[in-house]
């Protein structure tokens, strides 16, 4: 279809990079994200995907915006206080860019829902502060092969990580796909409450890293998925600036993406 005129303008700083282009961007115009969790990395997150031009943004969170927040959650003004957080953030994303479609559900993400949001979703990203949300969130994406994109911050430091175990399948990674609870067996590493800003704190900037490093995977992951790091998390230090990555190595029979394990196998004997 290509570009509009308006788009190629606005989009232009983009487009211009030869590893993106007007095809790469149009990839991101057609593009459907889910971003679970409206705080501090859900904030960045949907601000930079709505400005890049994804063009569908489904919010989940049923939270509403407290005094607290303002200092990190940077979507939401003083105005927005007491207001649910998704229809705060709708307001602002509208206004950001009036072509990207943002559609919210002010409901907590639950095995009642998990299963429609990760369908209507090519990629779905995690920008919730529950453990539960967040095995949810990867268990279900790998069991519709869709990419999942993990964040999460404590004090000063900060995690990010791409998985999507289908992709050896789709040819986009090589490698064994694995997935979150590849590297967290045991789901819960830490008690949830402990994963909490309220409870343990955190600095504004860095979830404001994290959540725009998760913005960034999800852009390249429509552009260049193949050039992406996946089934690899990358830990973020907030007092030395520095940061080291890990390939997560794939548990056999692990609970998440064991299913997908079991596909392939059949696939494969149905090809020989
Ligand atoms: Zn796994």
């Amino acid at each position: 279809m290509g570009l509009s005129e308006l788009q190629q303008v606005r989009y232009s700083r983009m487009t211009i990079m030869e590893e993106v282009g007007e095809e790469g961007q149009e990839r991101i115009v057609e593009g459907r994200v889910a971003v679970v969790g409206m705080g501090g990395l859900g904030s960045p997150l949907a601000m930079y995907l709505a400005s890049a031009g994804v063009g569908r943004l489904e919010l989940i969170d049923d939270d509403v915006v407290e005094e607290s927040n303002l200092s990190r959650q940077v979507l939401y003004t003083e105005e927005d206080l007491e207001r649910l957080k998704v229809e705060a953030a709708y307001d602002r994303l509208v206004r950001m860019n009036g072509e990207c479609e943002v559609v919210v559900r002010g409901e907590k993400l639950s095995s009642g829902n998990v299963e429609e949001v990760v369908s209507r979703s090519d990629v779905v990203v995690d920008g919730s502060d529950s453990m539960e949300s967040k095995f949810l969130l990867s268990d279900e994406a790998c069991r519709q092969g869709k990419p999942f994109v993990f964040g999460a911050v404590q004090g000063v430091m900060g995690e990010v990580g791409i998985f999507c175990p289908e992709g050896v399948n789709l040819g986009v990674m090589e490698g064994e796909g694995s997935c979150l609870r590849c590297l967290y067996p045991q789901g819960l590493r830490v008690p949830d409450h402990l994963s909490r800003c309220d409870v343990v704190g955190v600095w504004g900037a860095i979830v404001g890293i994290v959540g725009s490093l998760q913005a960034l995977a999800v852009l390249q992951l429509f552009v260049y998925p193949h050039r992406l790091r996946m089934g690899c998390m990358t830990f973020f230090d907030g007092m030395t600036y520095g940061s080291e990555s890990m390939e997560v190595p794939k548990v056999l029979g692990c609970e998440g993406c064991g299913r997908v394990e079991e596909r392939e196998k059949k696939g494969r004997e149905k090809q020989r």
